[in-house]
């Protein structure tokens, strides 16, 4: 006879390893781990300080969210959290700001998931994100000295990860130097490189500068030459499809403007754009990784079912999207061995749901509990992001504009 915490009995569990679904499961939880997770038949004898019977509800692993904007966003960590979603990384942020909500998350007193972080987005003066966002989540690197100090810096405050910021479509990017210098520091620091990219040449710059991941699929045509190379080295995508619909309905709303028609339409494209690229590095054997990019518009700070849509439009089954919105997520992180899987001796992180996920990703909203080392969080309505300062871009294209006409009189 053992001692546990919790009993969860008579679920339907899907243990993120197996295909099928374990029928009239039973899964013991002591100390924030998992003792037992099986068949009712097989289970030991056991004594549990709770018993909770989910009358055949559908338990899934807790998610994986590789790619969020949240520090800045309040009640976001606790959205994801009762949304199912108990690990998370956000790609850009204050080192600082990210490292007391790493703290906060530690010391247990906060409802947040596992966060793990990149701190500020690596990158050229004047190239992406500093003509878009605040400085704040931008690092300024100039030579390939500069670059390895910063990476150092950034590593010892305690970052899991170095994001490079290349966009040549809005202005001068890394050089392919200072990207070599960046990964292969970041790699004998023991850290991943995952690069924000949208087009072809940020592509070719990833793969000559030894990139791991990018942070999101080009939005642009690619020729096969580059998925084949990307493959071939092991490269894993996030793709974070639905960001561009995202953008696209925010910008629709200021589409009698020209620069806003100018964005909805290039975000719609990119869109499309980007959901064709996904089939095709898909098919020709490419591997990716679940992230949302959720902090953009219209992302929920929690399960994005719209992006599961858009990954088995793609070409997924929804197996596989639980696959690498779970272990295979975990392992990207380095973290298999505690989360991922509903595994004995893995912490309890894991989501109860009425009806099947994997059926259908709308039933992610019939969630009833969310469990995180093995504590019981109840479900709230998800958040997302505040509408963005769309006349802030406009104002700045207006400027640009204008100077531009002055220049050519
Ligand atoms: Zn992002």
């Amino acid at each position: 006879m053992i001692s546990v915490q919790l009993a969860i009995v008579n679920a339907m569990i899907y243990d993120g390893r197996h295909p099928s679904p374990i029928p009239k499961g039973v899964l013991l939880i002591d100390h924030g781990k998992i003792n037992y997770v099986g068949l009712q038949q097989s289970a030991p004898s056991f004594q549990a300080a709770e018993i909770l019977d989910v009358k055949d509800a559908y338990i899934i692993p807790g998610l994986i969210d590789l790619h969020v904007h949240c520090f800045d966003h309040h009640g976001s960590l606790e959205s994801f959290l009762r949304n199912g979603v108990t690990t998370i990384r956000d790609l850009a942020s204050d080192p600082f700001h990210g490292l007391e909500c790493k703290h906060q998350e530690l010391s247990g007193k906060t409802l947040s998931p596992r966060v793990y972080f990149s701190g500020p987005i690596l990158t050229c003066p004047g190239g992406y994100p500093t003509q878009l966002w605040n400085s704040q989540i931008s690092l300024l690197v100039k030579g390939r000295f500069q670059a390895q100090e910063k990476v150092k810096w950034l590593d010892s405050l305690g970052i899991d990860v170095i994001k490079i910021g290349l966009e040549n479509e809005l202005g001068p990017c890394l050089s392919e130097t200072e990207i070599k210098a960046i990964t292969t520091m970041a790699h004998d620091l023991g850290k991943k490189v995952t690069a924000h990219l949208t087009n072809e040449k940020d592509f070719e710059l990833c793969l000559k500068g030894s990139v791991d991941e990018l942070a999101h699929i080009p939005a642009r045509p690619v020729s096969d030459d580059l998925w084949k190379e990307a493959i071939l080295k092991g490269i894993r995508i996030v793709p974070t499809i639905h960001a561009h619909w995202g953008w696209a309905c925010e910008w629709k709303k200021k589409e009698a403007h020209p620069f806003g028609h100018h964005c909805y339409l290039g975000f719609e494209s990119g869109y499309k754009q980007a959901l064709g690229n996904l089939e095709r590095f898909l098919n020709l054997g490419g591997k990716i990784i679940y992230g949302t990019d959720a902090g953009n518009p219209f992302l929920p700070f929690g399960v994005s079912v719209e992006e599961w849509k858009d990954l088995r439009q793609a070409g997924l089954s929804l197996l596989e999207c639980l696959s690498i919105s779970t272990i295979q997520a975990a392992e990207a992180l380095g973290c298999q061995e505690q989360v991922g899987s509903l595994e004995v001796g893995k912490f309890a992180d894991l989501g109860i749901y009425t009806d099947n996920p994997l059926d259908n990703p709308e039933n992610f909203k019939t969630i009833i509990l969310t469990l995180k080392n093995g504590k019981k969080i109840a479900p709230q309505p998800v958040q997302y992001p505040k509408a963005f300062n769309l006349d802030f871009w406009i104002n700045q294209w207006n400027n640009g504009k204008n100077i531009q006409s002055e220049n050519t009189q």
